[in-house]
């Protein structure tokens, strides 16, 4: 028996995007925690971010989210393109994960330019040539525009 994933039980139909979801807390053999997001920023089975797109915003937010959530260990695309799973060490409120996401999502729309992506060359990308810095802005202002909130079924916008 395959093992239960917690995100495949998610009613998709049920979620209002752009939202942040807690998803699981785990225990590892030393007591440390290692806390799992769900960071949707388009709507299931309605929109999905291009790869361009998505690829460019990962690369940023790499930098952006782990410079703002203490703990930061990763943040990876879903492969439906809706959005990414934000690893975290310890526990963090979902309100202060979007409010960190904001922050993260404004600074690509206001102040990223054109060569400022980091890690998209052959060395330190495996597909360097998949990135818009266009298209991320463009995503990232339709979901700064529509809000994240920090409850994924009741919109509460940070
Ligand atoms: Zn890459």
């Amino acid at each position: 028996m395959p093992a239960t994933v917690e995100s495949f039980q998610l009613d998709h139909t049920k979620v209002k995007a752009p939202y942040v979801r807690f998803i699981t807390v785990e225990e590892g053999p030393a007591g440390d925690k290692i806390s799992n997001y769900d960071i949707r920023l388009v709507q299931p089975n309605t929109n999905a971010i291009p790869t361009a797109g998505l690829h460019t915003i990962e690369h940023l937010l790499a930098g952006l989210l782990r410079e703002r959530i203490p703990g930061y260990i990763d943040c990876s695309p879903f492969g439906c393109r809706t959005g990414f799973h934000l690893l975290t060490w310890g526990e963090h409120t979902t309100r202060d994960i979007a409010v960190a996401l904001k922050e993260s999502l404004e600074i690509i729309v206001n102040d990223v330019k054109e060569g400022e992506v980091p890690a998209t060359d052959i060395y330190s990308c495996g597909n360097y040539r998949d990135h818009s810095l266009f298209s991320a802005k463009e995503w990232c202002k339709q979901i700064l525009a529509e809000g994240i909130s920090e409850d994924a079924w009741e919109r509460k916008v940070v």
